[in-house]
């Protein structure tokens, strides 16, 4: 029996047992009279080897091939010709694709040493090279962090997934159709996803996926592999955003998309401080060791004690600062905490509390002041406010004064500049805050 590996361009068709494992249609779109016309009916064959190869047709076929294939059905395939393969977009490295005419054969048969699946998996750094023509089309394997409900683009709904990859690469794929992506958010979180026949783009430096007509997504695939990286990804922390930068959106839209979608809880703004809180703590104290909460114990020479650690002799000082941030969409309530306060200020909380002598957490110094009227670029978490009275509140991780421009672009889909692709090591974008 002939392998699928042994194919070449232009040979005698010799029959070939194969798995039909997916079918979807190529279209070329006529901008001219404004409509999508189908070029190519597609199948994607897979042989007991695990090589697969590209079979197209005539769309006018439709009807009799539908009768005549069925997905994940076998076959013993003859009579067909041998082409070339499209050098652009390719969905499987074979350079020989079955075309498939009238005088095709297809014979039922069972085989169960066919496998059901076909995938050539890339990594992290193959996937730049691939923005590059002939474009191949791109599997992919991941933990599924975030789903977002249908996103209205044009006519249609998409979807858009976050998955972490096996060196915690957190990449962005896009659904242009929302059926490309069947399953509940609920259900799909944490489950390991593999993508097909996605083309690689990149926005704002991260390289991201897009699904084309023939992509399929499969949730834990029956792969061999799947206990092995089941295994890896248990240790992986949850994240939504390892190695991503984000847009700078509006105070408005971030409070918008938070509505929408509560497990998204990071984001970008640019505002302004307006005010501080008053009456409220400005730093907290906690533990080296354990980084718990410490506790001030007025001994005769007052101390801090930390409950499971006893005394403590070097505290770390904490800045933790209730503020209103503003920009031109909106208002919100936020919390510096000592990163971005430190960077706010120039000055640490250490610094303020022992060398200044500001020792009263419940007593705003002046020096806090200062950060009113600053603007900065934020990284925040939002934080839902169980009082239900106020609106959201946000917790500021970051803040940068710099005034570098940063594209408040808040989509992706337009970026078609090469840049150098995120690398993947900028792991530190959240801290969380410990309180
Ligand atoms: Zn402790």
């Amino acid at each position: 029996m002939q392998q699928i590996l042994d194919i070449n361009p232009n040979q005698v068709p010799i029959p070939l047992h194969i798995r039909v494992i997916n079918r979807w249609k190529t279209q070329i779109t006529d901008y001219l009279k404004s409509r999508t016309i189908d070029q190519d009916l597609c199948y994607l064959f897979v042989d007991k080897h695990g090589s697969a190869i590209e079979a197209t047709a005539n769309p006018n076929k439709e009807a009799y091939l539908e009768s005549k294939l069925k997905i994940s059905s076998c076959y013993k395939v003859d009579k067909y010709l041998v082409i070339k393969s499209r050098d652009y977009m390719r969905v499987v490295p074979h350079d020989a694709t079955l075309r498939l005419g009238s005088t095709a054969t297809f014979e039922p048969i069972d085989d169960n040493s066919i496998p059901t699946y076909y995938y050539n998996f890339s990594t992290y750094d193959m996937l730049a090279s691939r923005m590059a023509n002939p474009r191949p089309l791109t599997d992919y394997i991941g933990r599924v962090e975030t789903v977002s409900p249908p996103l209205r683009r044009g006519s249609k709904n998409i979807i858009k997934v976050k998955i972490q990859d096996e060196w915690k690469n957190v990449i962005e794929i896009t659904f242009w159709k929302q059926t490309m992506f069947p399953y509940e958010k609920e259900k799909a979180l944490g489950q390991l996803l593999a993508v097909t026949a996605t083309v690689v783009t990149d926005f704002q430096q991260n390289l991201q996926l897009e699904s084309t007509d023939a992509t399929t997504a499969v949730l834990n695939p029956d792969i061999s592999e799947l206990q092995s990286y089941i295994d890896k990804f248990s240790q992986f922390e949850r994240s939504e955003t390892v190695g991503q930068r984000k847009p700078v959106l509006p105070i408005a839209e971030i409070k918008a998309k938070y509505r929408q979608d509560t497990t998204q809880t990071k984001y970008v703004c640019k505002a302004t401080v307006i005010e501080i809180t008053p009456k409220r703590k400005w730093f907290y104290v906690t533990c080296p060791k354990c980084k718990g909460k410490v506790h001030l114990q007025r001994a005769e020479i007052p101390r801090f004690v930390c409950e499971d650690d006893g005394h403590v002799p070097n505290p770390s000082f904490m800045y933790c600062v209730n503020t209103t941030i503003k920009d031109e969409s909106d208002e919100a309530k936020a919390v510096f905490f000592n990163e971005a306060m430190e960077q706010m200020l120039q000055k640490s909380c250490y610094d303020m509390v022992v060398k200044d002598g500001h020792t009263d957490p419940e007593i705003i110094p002046t020096d806090i002041y200062q950060i009113r009227g600053k603007t900065a670029v934020l990284d925040i978490s939002m934080k839902q406010d169980f009082s239900m009275k106020q609106d959201n509140s946000m917790v500021v991780n970051k803040a940068s004064l710099t005034s570098a421009i940063i594209p408040a672009t808040p989509d992706s889909k337009t970026s078609t500049k090469r840049r150098t692709p995120a690398s993947p090591d900028n792991e530190t974008t959240e801290k969380p805050a410990k309180r």
